[in-house]
């Protein structure tokens, strides 16, 4: 093997946790390589993984582009503001989400030559001895070797069995992120963050949007008084949320998918042009892996490591979508950033206890930490503190004042122990709550802090402040 193909790491996945992971070994001095076999809807290779390309960045720029068309009809008219007849060009509405994906997947592999950080295009495959088998897109071989390997090989949408994708009309969030004209009937196939954020889009546009959600709770993972906010403000934008409806059949008669679900009322009939399963992801690892490499799966697919994110494996590391915790980006990069550090022979760090969480709805959703119903499971004593956007002359003058902030204090040492928001700009705000949990703060320690007036900042410090019952601006 020459010296060309030996390198200090190798990461294997080129999205928000191997791309990270892998300029942060590179500004380290580790001689690193990156190996990605993601290819666009234009057939080219690109870097960024599930985020970039069909994940966090389109959907946001979709977001934006549907919230500003919404407005126009639902926000202008109460500052005074008509337009008639607003229309929109759903091919310049992809054509711009697919301008900015394209900045931001060019732009790692300018900061791949930046660092100096070699990519591999096509399937990586971790050999024994830490050795990566890459099959070219071309289907060329060639085997390259490092002394540490990290596997960041993401994930994949689940497919339900009776309602398999087909890239047309039974689609997933790829499907979803490109959608030619607006449907005039979505349905969507459980209402959790990408259903939500995708049936928002289409909706604002003007399709009739349908979610079933197999569970009887909407929005389960969030605390039950952020989510029934959160559900009472869709029902009012016409978003049609179903619970406790688990979809039977899925069958696709020219241009429709005729659906039957059941609900506690019995069986139920459904048509639509387009449907959206979201049912959640799984831990990609297809042919990732040799098969004595040592490195274990857990039962749910997902590769097994330490709080060090090691595998058991000398010099293999994991990270990202594809082991335990959160499926998010921002908690990707983190573990990317540690455990090249770790490899450096450095201290990193991830708490995975202060991940903060965001729905990019209207209002938005955010929390950190833990909820009050895990609290009361756990039978830690605890206070409450909550202040409503309602009372915040910021969100007021925005007309955008629906919401609140809810936070969760110690009962005897006030320390925080999880924050939550629907509302406003939330998506920001919990950034102030993660930097106060990270450093062990307490509810008083936000309630002295100065908030800049007037801002939607100040729904935090009062609710801080309500935790003592000393909110300002509401009864307590
Ligand atoms: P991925 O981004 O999935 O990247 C893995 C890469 O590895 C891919 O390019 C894949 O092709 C490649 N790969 C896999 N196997 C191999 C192999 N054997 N050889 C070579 N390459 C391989 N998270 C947020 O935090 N905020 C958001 O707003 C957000 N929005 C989202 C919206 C949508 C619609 C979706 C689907 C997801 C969203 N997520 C969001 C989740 C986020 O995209 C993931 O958590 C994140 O992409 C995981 O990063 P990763 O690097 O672990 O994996
Ligand atoms: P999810 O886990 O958020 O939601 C899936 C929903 O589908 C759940 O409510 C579940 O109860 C329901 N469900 C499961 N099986 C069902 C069935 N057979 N019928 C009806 N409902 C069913 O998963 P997702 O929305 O697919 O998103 C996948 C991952 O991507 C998430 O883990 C999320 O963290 C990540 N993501 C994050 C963001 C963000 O951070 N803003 C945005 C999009 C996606």
């Amino acid at each position: 093997m020459s010296e060309q193909q030996k390198f200090d790491v190798i990461v294997i996945g080129a999205g928000p946790a191997g791309y990270v992971a892998a300029i942060r070994a590179a500004q380290l001095g580790l001689k690193t390589a990156c190996v990605d076999a993601f290819v666009g809807k234009d057939g080219k290779q690109a870097l960024g993984g599930t985020c970039l390309n069909v994940g966090c960045i389109p959907s946001k720029a979709l977001l934006d582009s549907s919230r500003q068309f919404w407005n126009i009809a639902h926000n202008f008219p109460v500052h005074g503001i008509s337009v008639e007849n607003p229309k929109i060009d759903v091919a310049a509405f992809i054509a711009r989400k697919d301008k900015i994906v394209k900045q931001f997947t060019g732009g790692i592999g300018q900061l791949f030559k930046a660092n100096k950080i070699m990519p591999f295009f096509g399937k990586g495959k971790l050999l024994k001895g830490n050795s990566v088998e890459i099959t070219g897109h071309d289907g060329d071989k060639q085997t390259i070797s490092a002394t540490n390997v990290i596997l960041a090989s993401g994930s994949v949408p689940i497919e339900l069995p009776f309602a398999k994708f087909d890239g047309k009309t039974i689609i997933d969030n790829a499907g979803a992120l490109d959608i030619g004209a607006v449907p005039k009937r979505l349905g969507v196939i459980g209402a959790g963050v990408i259903g939500l954020e995708l049936g928002s889009v289409w909706r604002r546009l003007g399709s009739e949007v349908t979610i079933l959600e197999a569970l009887p709770d909407f929005l389960s993972v969030a605390d039950a008084d952020i989510a029934k906010i959160a559900a009472k403000e869709f029902a009012k934008q016409g978003l049609d949320i179903k619970t406790g409806a688990k979809l039977t059949k899925a069958e696709v008669k020219g241009e429709e998918v005729h659906l039957t679900y059941e609900d506690k009322d019995g069986a139920h009939d459904l048509v639509v042009d387009k449907l959206l399963v979201a049912v959640g992801r799984r831990a990609y690892t297809d042919g990732l892996l040799a098969e004595d490499t040592g490195v274990k799966l857990d039962e749910r697919g997902r590769i097994v490591v330490d709080e060090h994110n090691h595998t058991g494996v000398d010099g293999v590391w994991a990270i990202g979508d594809a082991v335990r915790g959160p499926m998010l980006a921002h908690k990707g990069s983190e573990e990317g950033v540690a455990v090249a550090e770790w490899i450096a022979g450095k201290a990193g760090h991830v708490n995975l206890d202060t991940v903060p969480y965001v729905i990019y709805t209207e209002p938005e959703i955010s929390w950190v930490g833990k909820t009050e119903k895990q609290l009361k499971d756990e039978g830690v004593p605890y206070k409450v503190g909550t202040f409503p956007f309602a009372a915040i002359g910021r969100a007021v003058a925005m007309n955008e004042a629906v919401g609140q902030v809810k936070m969760l204090a110690h009962a005897e040492t006030d320390r925080i122990l999880g924050v939550h928001m629907v509302g406003p700009g939330v998506s920001e705000l919990i950034a102030e709550c993660v930097v106060a949990m990270e450093f062990k703060g307490s509810s008083e320690d936000l309630a002295r802090i100065v908030h800049a007036h007037p801002t939607l900042s100040e729904a935090v410090h009062e609710a801080a402040l309500s935790v003592d019952k000393r909110a300002i601006h509401k009864g307590n």
